[in-house]
């Protein structure tokens, strides 16, 4: 039975709603450049949710007018404790820019998508307007902006290094990370009567301080100084050793502070509190979430609401440790589950749902299938310095079982009112892969991969291989590609066994630091003959602080300190960009002009036969198409609108979708060897008809080309190890 909700179901967002809960004055008021979406996957919501169960009475304001008169920040007066800036789930610039700096279709946060509901650096922006109205209150950030920002760090819109944001913008204290800890010490804290320059104290905290007052001075052996801004902006290399340490830090379970100087004063920055328990993460999910946006949106589309209403979150951290991802200076490696009990709970209101069909669209997290692992030892992780479990090997103390993630998924499918969980996270495949001393982890990964492919697809499985040189590869962090042959294979077979007929949709990226020409040449020659005509593809994106950023800009990967080039150039970027799409003839000639221009035109007959390139005249081409008003490609036909099936002269696309050619996997590009799936055609999702074609209807994947909140797409890692395909 659908729940009529009340606005005092809702954090309030108005002096009217504060007092409907007969509030006259508030201890904390949120300023949210997102829309107010009262949903666990909102930072702003959980913050505020988190403080209200702790019985401080908080409001948020999402998406203050930052023009004229300011009324939005005056309308609730002065908190009695603290304002909080919730910049969004995302970076404000990648949000609003994609990697060639161009305006994103949409703002995926804000209602209709609009994008004049928040300004860009909405942290500093907000900041700077509360503090010229309210100098006298404390302001505290949070988010990915602020956290990404929390010491020196590149900034791709504005190309140059910026200070820790706190300069920028003149708030008082950064809580970095997931914040529901630190948010409530810190309200105790001022709730106390504590003066804000003198709470120093808080685990996951940024403050900036001047040296002889940093607690406890510094101390050589317990802190780690960093270079300070000014030498970072003179030696690039000290840059790069500062995100070593920062991420390294970050993902430690005793970790060491970080300080830093800056215009004459310390970034400090505090260690992060240990991994949330179960019971911990548990309480914030369990917390009295709507589930939906605030009424005063009047039922108006969120886009990114709308991609995660049916989903359910079912843990945190990721130990991939992907060099591009933003995720491991954030939510760190240690991986914290909720509990099989609270996730059914929140499924089954997601079942309570009145627009939901039986279709849940992820059961997963930051990656797909980490639940439930962990050290074996824990006392080697509590020692251990690695950003990544995985990556260059998995390491023989973690424990890959998927047993737990297949109870889980099992009793999920089991509830009334549940036809189908899909998994729409990105599935590690080197985990499955992988061959570990216990037995039954091996067998575990077996079953969860013939449970996952047979149950839990939607028609389409994404994974992430990002590249197919192992060589840039190494510098992403990610398994070698011939484990995306081996997995595809096992995808191939389980298919072909289970009757049904999927697809494997990878992602790749293109223009990462390390990543020449040459590279994106030979990934178009490679996915040509695996047979993909790639959808799912994003030029890389320096996000603030990651590890690709700052190898990108400083030239000098952080670890190593050895150099790594990178292209730079819009000219460059979209001519590596240009490999991904072999397959489209408007592409053609300036692939084939670039293959010879870098030398490499042994590649050209195996992306095209040995006609001429098909716009070097006016005249009908080799597949019988005509440019029109001079125009390339124009003419060409597209058959039924769907990528992928281009009408080409006597034969169509080899990727029709009833005859799908699947191969079994040989190494080093000498080619594949396919058999033709025969068999019955099925389809679980309802976007999806029985030959896996959109249905009318349906929104295409709008996956391309955006990044997420995590900064990038999700990944795999791991080791190069073979198995033996029978055994699944
Ligand atoms: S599992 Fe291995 S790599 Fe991961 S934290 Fe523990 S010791 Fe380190």
């Amino acid at each position: 039975m659908e729940k009529q909700l009340r606005l005092s179901d809702f954090l309030p967002t108005t002096k009217k709603e504060c007092e409907l809960r007969g509030w006259d004055e508030l201890d904390v008021i949120l300023f949210s450049a997102d829309a107010y979406v009262d949903h666990p996957s909102f930072g702003a919501a959980v913050i505020g949710r988190t403080l209200e169960a702790a019985g401080y009475r908080v409001a948020i304001v999402p998406q203050p007018d930052w023009h004229g008169d300011f009324r939005d920040f005056k309308k609730l007066g002065k908190p009695r404790l603290f304002f909080g800036i919730a910049p969004g789930c995302m970076d404000s610039m990648v949000n609003k820019y994609t990697a060639n700096k161009r305006l994103r279709s949409e703002d995926a946060y804000s209602p209709d998508g609009r994008h004049d509901c928040r300004p860009e650096y909405p942290t500093i922006v907000y900041t700077k307007i509360l503090k010229s109205i309210y100098p006298d209150v404390p302001v505290a950030l949070g988010g990915i902006e602020a956290s990404m920002r929390r010491i020196t760090h590149y900034d791709y819109w504005q190309d140059k290094l910026m200070r820790c944001i706190l300069c920028d913008s003149g708030a008082d204290i950064i809580i970095y990370g997931m914040g529901e800890k630190p948010i409530i010490e810190l309200s105790n804290q001022l709730a106390e009567g504590k003066d804000i320059n003198s709470i120093h104290d808080i685990p996951q905290t940024v403050y900036l301080t001047k040296a002889e007052d940093i607690p406890g001075g510094i101390d050589e052996e317990k802190d780690i100084v960093l270079f300070s801004h000014e030498e970072c902006l003179r030696n690039k290399k000290a840059q790069a050793s500062n995100v070593r340490h920062l991420e390294e830090e970050s993902n430690k379970m005793h970790a060491q502070r970080l300080i830093q100087e800056v215009d004459g004063k310390c970034a400090v920055v505090n260690p992060p509190y240990p991994p949330m328990t179960t019971e911990e993460l548990d309480a914030s999910f369990d917390l009295p979430y709507t589930r939906v946006p605030h009424p005063k949106y009047k039922g108006k589309r969120i886009p990114a609401y709308e991609m995660i209403k049916f989903s359910v979150n079912i843990h945190r951290g990721c130990f991939g440790g992907c060099a591009f991802c933003t995720i491991s200076a954030h939510q760190g490696k240690f991986i914290t589950c909720r509990s099989k009990e609270s996730i059914i709970k929140e499924v089954k209101k997601v079942i309570e749902m009145p627009d939901f069909k039986g279709y849940l669209s992820d059961l997963g997290g930051p990656s797909a299938n980490m639940y439930g692992m962990h050290g074996r030892n824990p006392k080697a992780c509590e020692k251990c310095k690695r950003p990544s479990c995985i990556h260059p090997q998995i390491c023989p103390n973690l424990d890959t079982d998927h047993s737990k993630l297949i109870d889980l998924y099992r009793a999920v499918d089991a509830l009334p009112g549940i036809k189908k969980s899909f998994i729409g996270s990105g599935v590690r495949y080197d985990l499955l892969l992988h061959k570990s001393k216990d037995e039954k982890a091996n067998q575990a990964a077996r079953e969860y991969t013939r449970e996952l492919i047979k149950n839990h697809v939607s028609g389409r499985l994404k994974v992430a291989p990002e590249h197919t040189s192992d060589r840039v590869l190494h510098l992403m962090r990610k398994p070698p590609f011939s484990q995306f042959g081996e997995f595809k294979a096992i995808f191939d077979r389980i298919n072909r066994e289970e009757g049904l007929n999927q697809q494997i949709i990878p992602y790749f990226i293109s223009s990462h630091p390390g990543c020449r020409e040459e590279d994106m040449a030979e990934l178009a020659v490679m996915t040509k003959k695996l047979d993909f005509h790639l959808e799912q593809v994003q030029d890389f994106t320096p996000t603030p602080m990651t590890i690709s950023t700052e190898t990108w800009y400083t030239g000098y990967d952080p670890y190593t300190l050895e150099p790594v080039e990178s292209v730079k150039t819009p000219r460059e970027k979209l001519a590596q960009r240009q490999f991904f799409f072999w397959y489209k003839p408007e592409e053609r000639a300036g692939i084939e002009r670039e293959l010879r221009r870098i030398g490499r035109p042994d590649l050209i007959p195996q992306l095209y036969d040995h006609a001429p390139a098909p716009y070097n005249s006016n005249s009908a081409n080799k597949y019988g198409a005509k440019k029109k008003d001079g125009k390339n490609g124009e003419s060409w036909k597209r058959e039924g609108g769907k990528q992928g099936s281009w009408k080409q002269e006597g034969r169509q696309s080899s990727r029709k979708q009833d005859s799908w050619k699947q191969d079994s996997w040989k190494q080093e590009g000498k080619g594949y060897e396919g058999y033709k799936f025969e068999g019955k055609k099925k389809s679980f999702n309802p976007n999806f008809d029985t030959n896996n074609h959109r249905t009318r209807g349906s929104k295409p994947s709008q996956t391309s080309n955006k990044t997420t909140q995590y900064g990038s797409k999700p990944s795999q890692t791991g080791n190069n190890k073979k198995r033996n395909r029978r055994d699944y």
